[in-house]
């Protein structure tokens, strides 16, 4: 039988993250699968590729489009840029590979190549499938809408997730609820995740500090914004006497620096870091006292991890981590705004259920993979968008005229 070819898109290093079994996996069917794996290079940070992904013990990527270096040598960068360039790269690459699937994970720029693939005819797949904040300042918000209607197959962590897309009216066989992959890195990797020594190497110790991550363009695009946001941090940790463990994403610095915020920043109680390897940072938010990030994966790790976290961030997709009591969200902007929120959330109880993105238990990535193979198996993806597929839809029967 002819071996299916699977092309999986990622685009930035969270993404690495999330898919590493998934990829593990797809790699290891090669009976079934032709897997080839492709970076946008929406991060081209040489980081990514060297001690990160040996980290995973994932292969290198087959394909580097190269967009984000390509933009950077431009001089130009943003998302138009960027997505035309994605475009153009990536209709040549599967005019050249005719892959009979595109894979995608989440809700970056990278995944509005999509349109390109559905235009050339090829099905789409979509990992992290359904998740809304509803709050269209995001950019990311648009970016999870034209995915999840572009695609063939849906993958989805909860079954919230899942009525809310088939709310929105996409075909609910369409759909699977797996659990929220995350959770398989950080189960699989517990144990070099405890070997760490990162609290010795920054000087910190168990429950004694805070973990920064600020990099959401929402706050580091405004100087007034990042300057709150800082200002309320240092406030805080000057208050309680602990020290701010921070990785500082590169564009992060570049605001900073641009912003000239450095008066704050070069307090002694900050401990600015390069971005660290994935097991140091694990080690470093499940010992942290709380944890403040504007990221998406940040607030469901420290919720599995069992630290209180608040999200810096005007809206979430993500919001059963609050309804469990295990994040807070900053929502407002304003000085101060942080600091309120900080001080509740270092309050906070942290008995909260731990297994609530996985509440199937078992390997979220293991279920997402044995659906993909029966699909493959049973060639839905041959027939997934013939009318007679989604004859039984009300909507299509009224189109078509057919009895309802
Ligand atoms: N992370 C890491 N090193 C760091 C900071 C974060 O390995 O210095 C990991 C973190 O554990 C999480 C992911 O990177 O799994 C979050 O990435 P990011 O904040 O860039 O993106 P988002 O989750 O918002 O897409």
């Amino acid at each position: 039988m002819k071996r299916f070819k699977l092309l999986t898109l990622l685009g930035i290093r969270p993404d690495y993250i999330r898919m590493y079994k998934l990829i593990r996996l797809l790699d290891e069917s090669k009976d079934e699968v032709e897997h080839i794996l492709v970076h946008s290079g929406q991060h081209y940070d040489p980081e990514l590729f060297g001690n990160f992904l040996k980290e995973f013990n994932i292969r290198k990527p087959d394909h580097d489009l190269g967009i984000g270096l390509a933009l950077k040598e431009r001089g130009a960068s943003n998302h138009a840029y960027q997505v035309a360039l994605l475009n153009e790269r990536l209709y040549d690459l599967i005019q050249e590979l005719k892959p009979d699937a595109v894979m995608y994970l989440g809700d970056t720029n990278t995944v509005l190549s999509a349109v390109t693939v559905a235009r050339c005819g090829i099905p789409v797949i979509h990992l992290e499938a359904g998740g809304r904040s509803y709050d269209w300042r995001m950019p990311e918000e648009k970016n999870r809408l034209v995915i999840d209607h572009l695609s063939d197959a849906l993958y989805s962590y909860l079954p919230r997730y899942k009525e809310l897309l088939v709310a929105e009216g996409i075909d609910g066989f369409r759909v699977t609820v797996i659990g929220n992959i995350i959770v398989d890195a950080i189960n699989d990797f517990m144990p070099q995740v405890d070997a760490s020594s990162v609290l010795r190497e920054l000087g910190v110790s168990e429950k004694n500090f805070i973990l920064v991550t600020l990099h959401r363009e929402e706050n580091i695009n405004t100087k007034e914004i990042l300057e709150n946001k800082l200002s309320d941090i240092l406030k805080f940790a000057t208050e309680k006497n602990l020290p701010v463990v921070w990785p500082v994403m590169p564009r992060t610095q570049s605001a900073i620096e641009n912003f000239g915020l450095q008066g704050i920043t070069d307090d002694p109680a900050f401990v600015k870091t390069a971005p660290l390897g994935f097991f140091d940072f694990l080690r470093l938010e499940k010992s942290a006292r709380l944890v403040v990030s504007d990221s998406g994966t940040v607030q469901e790790e420290t919720l599995v991890l069992g630290t209180p976290c608040v999200i810096a961030r005007r809206s979430t997709e993500r919001p059963e981590t609050i309804w469990i009591g295990a994040t807070i969200l900053e929502g407002q902007e304003g000085p101060g705004a942080l600091y309120a929120k900080m001080a509740e959330a270092f309050n906070m109880l942290t008995n909260w259920d731990r297994t609530i993105l996985n509440p199937m238990g078992g390997s979220p990535s293991e279920r997402a993979f044995a659906d993909l193979i029966n699909k493959i198996q049973s060639g839905y993806f041959k027939t997934s968008r013939d009318l007679e597929a989604i004859q039984n839809d009300p909507r299509v029967r009224q189109a078509y005229n057919l009895p309802t």
